[in-house]
């Protein structure tokens, strides 16, 4: 479970999250949404800790992060332990070029999470045959489609056995033929009960796969319920708005 209270964030004078309260439960699909600039790709990077919160509290797991008063982490070794609790997949993909994908797949338990070698391959190697890329182990990112490469991001996201994962808009950097491969990796994801916080702008997949929705607008949670209310039957102005935006 993931749980955010109060969760402030500034750049300089520019206050971009003004007190976000977030809880997600074992399971639950969290759906953030939002224009762009309203600080939803800030909130996922304040949850693990790839930017410094300016105030809040973060508990991931029943464990609250310790923070100083002005936000950063009091302890390094925790926020190495939280990460490896949350993968992280991005809008660009972010494999490591010169390596293989079966090397992408297998470094973080090799190497940080000191997994024996030989048991974080026969686990990539089962990855990335689920995300529909086996036979592919020894190929390099740059001879694969977008869709291939972010099906790896994903593989190699799960390789360290998330708690949770967090999705910064991972379809929109794709071509639209593309989109629905990667989808269908996350749905399933989904199906499985992963507790997912997933940003991203397409409406219809959020409905589907999310069990609850947030819309963030200038760095506040405007709304949010269950995808049937938010989006069958939003109640502010701005959201209303925002819908009809992105039909
Ligand atoms: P998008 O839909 O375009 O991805 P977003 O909701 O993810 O938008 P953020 O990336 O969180 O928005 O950015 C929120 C605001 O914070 C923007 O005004 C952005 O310019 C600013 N911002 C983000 N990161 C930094 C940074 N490292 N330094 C300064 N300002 C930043
Ligand atoms: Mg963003």
């Amino acid at each position: 479970a993931i749980r955010v209270e109060d969760l402030h964030k500034s750049f300089g004078h520019l206050e971009v999250l003004k007190g976000v309260d977030l809880t997600a439960r074992q399971g639950d699909v969290v759906a953030i949404i939002g224009g762009s600039g309203s600080g939803k790709s800030t909130m996922l990077r304040c949850i693990n800790f790839l930017e410094t919160p300016s105030s809040g509290k973060i508990v991931i797991g029943g464990e609250e992060v310790a923070m100083r008063a002005d936000g950063s982490p009091a302890n390094q070794k925790q926020i190495e332990k939280i990460r490896t609790k949350l993968a992280m997949v991005f809008q660009q993909f972010n494999l490591w070029t010169h390596r293989t994908l079966l090397e992408n797949v297998i470094e973080v338990p090799v190497h940080v999470l000191k997994v024996p070698k030989a048991q974080a391959i026969e686990r990539a190697r089962e990855l990335l045959e689920r995300v529909g890329l086996g036979g592919k182990e020894d190929t390099f990112p740059a001879y694969l489609s977008g869709g291939q490469q972010q099906r790896a991001a994903i593989a190699r996201a799960l390789a360290v056995d998330p708690s949770a994962m967090l999705f910064d808009e991972p379809t929109s950097a794709l071509d639209p033929e593309l989109v629905g491969e990667v989808l269908t990796v996350i749905r399933d994801l989904a199906a499985e009960g992963r507790t997912m916080l997933l940003v991203t702008h397409e409406m219809k997949f959020a409905r589907e796969v999310a069990n609850h929705v947030v819309y963030l607008y200038q760095g506040r949670i405007e709304e949010q319920g269950p995808p049937a209310e938010v989006f069958g039957n939003p109640q502010s102005d701005r959201l209303k708005q925002f819908l009809s935006s992105v039909a």
